[in-house]
């Protein structure tokens, strides 16, 4: 981590005071790198990925300049997937928190176009979306983008992965010559090069480390011959180290089944993410991982796109990834901007090519270690922290995270402290809340009124892979 801090930097006292109230001091070393550069009003390509403190590095570079007294969208953010276009949207609101009346609006697929478009209609500064939807809006002329002054690529390798190369480039010919792009990728193929050659003008290249350092990751491999070891190590691992979130990577959805399956009839709280999950289920399984209701997510590389949650403690790699880019991708995920992180990797001798290339990627000769000792199998999995309750209404009902907060913590409620995270949907909200006050807060919300109206009110449980199944048969 470096050791510049953000002060260095002219920006408003506005927003470095608020950087404060975040707890970011100091710049990661891909903001220190392009934050000059940025705010400098250059073109700038930065070769750096989830976990870097990229969002913030680009985030601040918009709101810098931005003029909050003209209603109009001057910033555009393209990125790969929803989930991670709602999650730099949320990460731009926190770095605006101190600035009053920025706009921020998610366009991804998946939600209702149509209220999408009524938002557009009450304007905004900064939209951040994915391309197909942005193209949607651009289509039918609810978005324009004539007012632009900057336009960022977010993970645009995945981007490409995804094909939405024309999507991005038609999207690209809509914006005024004269703006600023910032392109960010973990990787820098020849095919981004060539985008970054017809779209961006004289760009600065920077660069940080694709590795982590062993400082941030501690990376360990142990040897297995067959599935029955995996995931018995598997849950040697997690009763070891004992972390409260852990993404469990593998490659098939009937795999990532099987091993949330057999943790389950062991005492672990697990989910699973794949492919088949509809999107209420997918945002739910994402929802309660992230809300820290569920201590395991096994999900597979596709699922888990875009996938960025705070203070992942670990990642296990259930099989070892098809490449050594993966491999990079999937335990970058633990181990974010400052903290430090575990990556465990199973391997076997039927993966030695794998192996053999991911040594040369790394630098390092990987040797496997021995697992924990099998008398761990003897102890009671860690419980999750919090549970989730679903409330039956969403920014529709116009149901806010004050009103939530509101019911939950009136009279005779439970305390501020035992409320976690708050998600909003369209039409539902998920609150998390202490295991031990989970009695309290379903009476205080199922009895109580939000937003005037009562709403249905549960405790989510289940795991949703399991009832989807149920209804293929
Ligand atoms: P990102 O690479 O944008 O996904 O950011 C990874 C995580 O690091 C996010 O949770 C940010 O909130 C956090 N973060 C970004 N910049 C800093 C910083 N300078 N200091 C501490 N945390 C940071």
């Amino acid at each position: 981590m470096s050791q510049q801090p953000f002060s260095t930097l002219k920006l408003d006292s506005e927003l470095l005071d608020n950087l404060a109230s975040l707890g970011y001091e100091f710049m990661t070393p891909i903001q220190e790198q392009s934050l000059p550069p940025i705010l400098a009003g250059q073109d700038v390509i930065a070769q750096g990925k989830t976990g870097s403190g990229k969002t913030a590095a680009f985030g601040l570079g918009l709101l810098a300049k931005l003029d909050t007294a003209k209603l109009q969208i001057q910033s555009l953010v393209l990125c790969p997937t929803r989930e991670l276009a709602d999650q730099v949207a949320n990460e731009i609101r926190r770095l605006a928190r101190g600035v009053p009346n920025v706009k921020v609006l998610a366009l991804s697929g998946g939600k209702p176009f149509r209220t999408q478009a009524e938002s557009l209609e009450f304007g905004a500064h900064i939209i951040v979306g994915t391309p197909g939807r942005i193209e949607d809006h651009l289509r039918k002329e609810t978005l324009k983008l004539g007012s632009l002054t900057t336009l960022v690529l977010d993970e645009a390798d995945r981007m490409l992965e995804m094909g939405f190369q024309e999507s991005v480039e038609n999207i690209v010919r809509q914006t005024p010559k004269a703006r600023q792009t910032l392109l960010f990728s973990a990787t820098y193929p020849e095919q981004i090069q060539a985008i970054a050659k017809r779209v961006m003008v004289k760009p600065i290249m920077t660069k940080v480390e694709s590795t982590h350092d062993s400082t941030t990751i501690e990376q360990h491999f142990y040897k297995v011959e067959d599935d029955q070891q995996r995931l018995r190590a598997v849950r040697l691992l997690l009763l070891k180290h004992r972390p409260e979130s852990t993404v469990v990577f593998c490659n098939t959805k009937r795999e990532a089944q099987d091993i949330a399956t057999d943790l389950r009839s062991h005492g672990f709280s697990v989910l699973a993410l794949h492919g088949d999950l509809d999107q209420r289920d997918r945002d739910q399984t994402l929802v309660r991982f992230s809300n820290k209701s569920a201590s395991v997510l096994v999900a597979t590389d596709v699922a888990a796109r875009g996938l960025d949650i705070d203070s992942l403690d670990a990642v296990i790699n259930y099989h070892i990834a098809r490449d050594a880019e993966m491999h990079v991708h999937r335990i970058g995920r633990t181990g974010r901007a400052g903290s430090s992180g575990k990556a465990h990797s199973f391997i076997s001798d039927k993966e030695g090519y794998k192996v053999a290339l991911l040594q040369d990627y790394l630098g390092r000769t990987i040797e496997g270690e021995a697992l924990p000792q099998a008398s761990l199998l003897n102890e009671t999995p860690n419980k999750p922290e919090m549970e989730t309750l679903l409330i039956e209404g969403g920014k529709k009902q116009k149901v806010r995270p004050g009103d939530i907060l509101g019911a939950l913590t009136g009279e005779y409620g439970i305390e501020g402290t035992q409320v976690g995270k708050i998600d909003i949907f369209d039409i539902r909200a998920y609150v998390a809340v202490h295991r031990d006050a989970v009695k309290t807060a379903l009476k205080k919300l199922s009895e109580g009124k939000l937003k005037g109206r009562s709403f249905r009110v549960r405790v989510l449980r289940g795991h949703p892979e399991a009832s989807q199944k149920r209804s293929y048969n």
